[in-house]
């Protein structure tokens, strides 16, 4: 399935809502649908990348201001402390195919992950 046919590209596309907390030109944040915290917001390239393992060199400035925007969201949120997760492959967790990176917070976080 390509990446712009899932359920983020169809946010991004404006065809379905989502609870938008921040967006610039390379990337849009909204909160998560299934939170599992008091904060988990999902911060997404409007690039159609399929997951992390299929960006290139090309995408560094992108994936730069992924992270960025991470930070500046649980700075917007109100967060001293945050997990920043990025499932990449079905094995890891991944069930949307739009690389996407979790903003997590609001609680104290168990380490390690299941
Ligand atoms: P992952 O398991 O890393 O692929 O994460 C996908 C995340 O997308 C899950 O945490 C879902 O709860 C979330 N999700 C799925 N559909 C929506 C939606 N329409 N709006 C917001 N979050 C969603």
């Amino acid at each position: 399935m390509a990446s712009s046919d899932t359920i983020f590209g169809r946010i991004l596309r404006g065809e379905i809502p989502c609870q938008e907390v921040y967006a610039d030109d390379l990337c849009l944040a909204f909160r998560d649908v299934n939170p599992q915290a008091p904060v988990h917001v999902l911060v997404i390239p409007r690039e159609p990348i399929p997951q992390l393992g299929e960006a290139t060199d090309a995408h560094q400035a992108l994936l730069g201001n992924l992270l960025l925007v991470a930070a500046k969201v649980a700075r917007l949120e109100g967060l001293e402390s945050w997990r920043t997760v990025i499932n990449s492959g079905a094995e890891a967790g991944q069930t949307v195919f739009h690389l996407h990176l979790h903003v997590i917070g609001g609680r104290p976080l168990a380490w390690p992950p299941g």
